[in-house]
């Protein structure tokens, strides 16, 4: 008898077991299911990987009527709306991608009551259209996934998040659950802002990843640095490594092949037949390396991949603790594996500089790449400075490099009043490679073209090792007593913040460098 069926699903338990075949709750999952079933606007903030999903779809089904996702990513809703239909839940969704028959056919589901759940494009769900249909429809809640889009000081700001504040001021009934993985304090107070959520409670989750791993190198040769890391750690493996350009994808993907490591790139530039190939391999078979830019893994979910590494630096700490979510979501130790270099730094930080956005926005992008960039320059443990970025305190971990292998700290403070004084005696605007080439004493072209013998500073740090003084550029652009010139192709200038150094009131630590290494390679690699 349906009506008895229906009794015996009508709790949040029963939901999640008949439906969804889970037997508990994780986390705050079940607070928050209570809570927008009840009519409850919510704020959610987990980690990737955390379960955001059953948030909004245990009490769309347990309420009447349909829910109304917002989703940006076409991918993830055909993705969601599939797997919730080989559960026997009546999904939907409407993006660009039907055709005006497919459409009409959802929508006539919709209104007429034979939906559960409706993922929608931002943009259409904002439209006069959609809103009339939404006042007929039997809208039981309205998700709003990925709700840091709504953010212009966040990493993937959509115009379109903004109209959304209309469904507070139409719709005030309804509750309204947004959702994120990613929000600093800031981010989440101009959420609440922007989608009206001052009345909605919050519910944040730790964005602690105990079973991962972190370990951050200085990249001297990074491939073979990899491949290290692979061979020692994770043979057999499944796992990512992240690259910077679709090139360096082709690169690394086909040099990990004559290692014979199984390997595929993965990147937008591919057509979408292999793009979806590699993908199914990684996702089907045991001990596959994808190789790819960060098109790859939004809404990717493979419980066992055991590493994810950075080839280069992420543009910001979101960024990577979003890619580094993709490892260990089985919950057993994972690696998260990052190598950087200044040239990383020098590469982002012009990106940003003669990219498209705003002046301001251009701003956050700098100060996210220097938190970044900070976060690699640490010597104090990685878990505790990850989650202090987004504001939780922590101890340390015992877990990570830095806790493993506590860096020797050396004092370089007159190394760094040199390099500082090097940058002004050249005119604030060369770049690393230059300055040290001026400390070392070296003659090259360049110095005699410009007369860099003659400064004060020619020689004078000789005796440093050219990777210290790297470390030591790198450690001032990370404290802020430098910064790139914008545009500058590298060039560095002094801020006011370097004042403190010269005058010598703030001491610089450097950790002690253990690998020796050869720097024939350095021009590609730095
Ligand atoms: P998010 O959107 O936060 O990244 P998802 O909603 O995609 O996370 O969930 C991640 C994975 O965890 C999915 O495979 C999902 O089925 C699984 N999952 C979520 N909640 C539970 C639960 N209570 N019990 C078991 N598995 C769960
Ligand atoms: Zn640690």
């Amino acid at each position: 008898c349906p009506c008895l069926a229906r009794t015996v699903i009508d709790t949040p338990h029963s939901i999640l077991q008949h439906v969804f075949g889970y037997h508990a709750f994780r986390g705050e999952q079940e607070a928050i299911v209570g809570h927008v079933a009840q009519g409850g606007d919510a704020l959610v903030l987990m980690p990737t990987g955390g379960g955001k999903s059953l948030c909004y779809q245990v009490p769309a089904l347990l309420r009447p009527g349909c829910g109304v996702v917002v989703s940006p990513l076409i991918a993830l809703m055909q993705d969601q709306v599939e797997a919730l239909r080989e559960l026997g839940v009546e999904a939907a969704f409407l993006n660009s991608t039907l055709d005006a028959e497919a459409a009409r056919q959802v929508i006539r589901d919709f209104v007429t009551g034979n939906l559960k759940l409706l993922y929608v494009a931002p943009e259409r769900l904002v439209t006069q259209y959609f809103l009339d249909l939404l006042r007929n429809a039997p809208v039981n809640l309205f998700a709003i996934d990925e709700a840091h889009c709504v953010s212009q000081w966040g990493h993937d700001f959509r115009p379109e998040y903004l109209g959304l504040s209309v469904l507070a001021d139409e719709f005030p009934v309804i509750p309204r659950i947004a959702l994120t993985a990613t929000a600093d304090h800031a981010t989440r107070l101009e959420i609440v802002e922007k989608l009206r959520l001052q009345g909605a409670r919050q519910f944040i989750t730790s964005f602690d990843r105990p079973n991962l791993r972190y370990t951050i190198v200085e990249k001297q040769k990074s491939k073979e640095q990899l491949l290290t890391f692979l061979r020692r750690e994770h043979e057999g493996d499944s796992g990512i490594v992240y690259c910077l350009s679709r090139k360096r994808v082709e690169d690394t993907a086909a040099w990990l092949r004559t290692q014979e490591i199984r390997a595929f790139p993965y990147h937008a530039g591919l057509d979408a037949s292999t793009r979806a190939k590699h993908q199914q391999i990684f996702l089907r078979e045991e001990g596959v390396v994808m190789v790819a830019t960060i098109a790859f893994g939004m809404g990717i979910d493979k419980p066992d991949v055991r590493f994810v590494a950075h080839l280069d630096l992420p543009k910001s700490i979101e960024g990577y603790y979003q890619e580094i979510g993709r490892a260990g979501r089985d919950g057993l130790p994972a690696n998260a594996w990052l190598a950087y270099g200044l040239n990383d730094v020098i590469l982002l930080s012009d990106m940003i500089a003669q990219g498209g956005s705003s002046d301001e926005q251009k701003t956050v992008e700098k100060r996210k790449l220097d938190a970044m960039l900070g976060l690699c320059e640490a010597t104090a443990c990685r878990r505790q400075t990850l989650l202090a970025y987004f504001g939780e305190a922590a101890q340390p971990c015992g877990n990570c490099d830095n806790c493993l292998n506590p860096p020797k700290l050396i004092d370089m403070s007159e190394a760094a009043k040199m390099a500082l004084s090097c940058v002004f005696r050249t005119g604030n605007r060369f770049g690393v490679g230059h300055l040290i080439d001026v400390l070392r004493g070296k003659k090259t072209e360049k110095v005699g073209e410009l007369f860099h013998d003659r400064v004060s500073t020619f020689g004078i740090g000789a005796k440093v090792h050219e990777a210290d003084w790297r470390a030591v550029y790198r450690q001032l652009l990370a404290c802020g007593a430098l910064q790139l010139k914008p545009g500058g192709m590298g060039g560095l200038e002094l801020t006011d913040a370097a004042r403190a150094i010269l005058r010598g009131e703030q001491p610089l630590y450097l950790r002690e460098r253990t690998q020796k290494f050869s720097y024939k390679d350095r021009d590609s690699e730095f």
